[in-house]
């Protein structure tokens, strides 16, 4: 399946370790309901989701069976996705229906995400750190790297990549990639010659004790409060580069999307849903630069381990989150608020955008948790970005299109 690759369970020692076979159309001796079979289930739904569930046995952990959802919809969230991300570099997206090649490249995505689920593995949403945003441009290190070291990461494709840099689009969409082989080897690679769990768990962590400082092998939760290493749907090691990219491709492909979408015999529909993705996408861009504000670090250590576990995020990086949201959050991002959409689609959505996003993370600013943090930070050292500052400069960021009439 993955050429270019050894398949991650050969590395961790085993063959032929996962086979997929098409289910016998006519046969009486198998079922759905047998819990020999692991199978990927297709629903004529309109649910736009995919679920890789699985069942373990209580007392060992073993996984048991598996049974991947795959709703039909799902894919219509990748098709906007890529379009947004990526349609600009890729003609084949630049049109209402997908060919089926492509669409074929995204549905194997998708499915391996949902077969790592199904072995046991997380979501890894601090995988995207490990590639620098400058090397998303870079298409040798994207070719050899990927754009995220993990398919189990939410970094859909790889939306930094610009006109002229001439990456594959094949290499747009993420891969199995070294974290999800690291954890297939940790999690499935026999370990012969220790007497019992104690000790096998002693030769896990002398593997993971060598590895510690490999980013690529990183691992991030989902939906971590307050640092910004860990987001779902980012790229990169620096949110404000990747997303200032991502915005400049956003406003490149918005004018396109009346003919993208146009479809004989159609109504609006399409342009309707392509816009609220468009205004997802930058909400996601927003959200992951404001976590830099009142952002602390925090990597898992054991107590074996050199160093602390949470570390305050740079006052110079803080800084530089609120400069990017007053170029594209406050400085009204009127680039949303294209004609020949917001007249085929409904009035008011675009002004109901801003307002929303505004809204959004003027109270992520303002919450208390954040507040708190940047309090307790400054106060443990005075070098670090306090409330006072933040929101000093903030009211300075709202007040500035005000205050620039003013003095003309
Ligand atoms: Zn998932």
């Amino acid at each position: 399946m993955w050429k270019t690759r050894k398949p991650a369970f050969e590395k961790a020692g085993w063959k032929n370790a996962i086979e997929a076979r098409e289910w016998p159309a006519n046969d009486p001796d198998m079922s759905l309901d047998d819990a020999r079979y692991s199978v990927i289930r297709y629903f004529a739904s309109s649910v736009e989701n995919a679920q890789g569930p699985r069942v373990s046995d209580p007392r060992s952990g073993e996984i048991i069976e598996s049974h991947i959802y795959w709703y039909h919809n799902v894919m219509n969230i990748f098709k906007h996705l890529y379009a947004i991300q990526v349609g600009h570099l890729d003609k084949r997206a630049q049109k209402p229906q997908f060919e089926e090649e492509l669409v074929g490249k995204l549905i194997r995505y998708v499915a391996a995400h949902e077969v790592g689920h199904t072995i046991g593995v997380l979501h890894n949403f601090g995988s995207s750190i490990a590639t620098p945003v400058e090397k998303l441009r870079d298409k040798e290190y994207i070719r050899k790297y990927g754009h995220t070291s993990s398919i189990m990461e939410y970094a859909r494709f790889n939306y930094v990549a610009q006109e002229g840099d001439g990456i594959d689009p094949d290499h747009f969409i993420p891969r199995i990639n070294d974290y999800d082989e690291w954890v297939i080897e940790w999690g499935y690679k026999l370990i012969f010659d220790k007497a019992n769990e104690y000790e096998e768990s002693r030769v896990l962590d002398s593997w993971v004790k060598k590895n510690e400082n490999n980013p690529r092998l990183w691992y991030g939760v989902e939906q971590h409060p307050y640092d910004p290493r860990m987001n779902n749907e980012d790229l990169g090691d620096n949110q404000m580069k990747a997303n200032e990219y991502g915005i400049k491709n956003l406003k490149k492909i918005m004018p396109l999307q009346v003919e993208w979408t146009k479809e004989e015999g159609k109504n609006y529909d399409l342009l309707n849903e392509r816009y609220f993705w468009i205004t997802v996408q930058l909400n996601w861009y927003f959200s992951h630069v404001v976590k830099y504000i009142g952002g602390i670090h925090e990597t898992y250590k054991k107590s074996e381990q050199d160093g602390v576990i949470y570390e305050v995020t740079p006052k110079a990086k803080q800084k530089e989150a609120m400069d990017f949201l007053r170029r594209h959050l406050f400085e009204t991002p009127k680039w949303l608020l294209q004609k020949d959409i917001i007249s085929r689609i409904r009035p008011n959505f675009g002004t109901d955008a801003i307002r929303g996003l505004q809204e959004n993370f003027l109270n992520a600013m303002l919450n208390t948790g954040t507040l708190q943090r940047l309090i307790e930070c400054n106060t443990l050292d005075a070098a670090n970005y306090s409330a006072d500052e933040m929101v000093d400069d903030l009211r300075k960021i709202i007040w500035s299109e005000v205050d620039a009439r003013k003095t003309n």
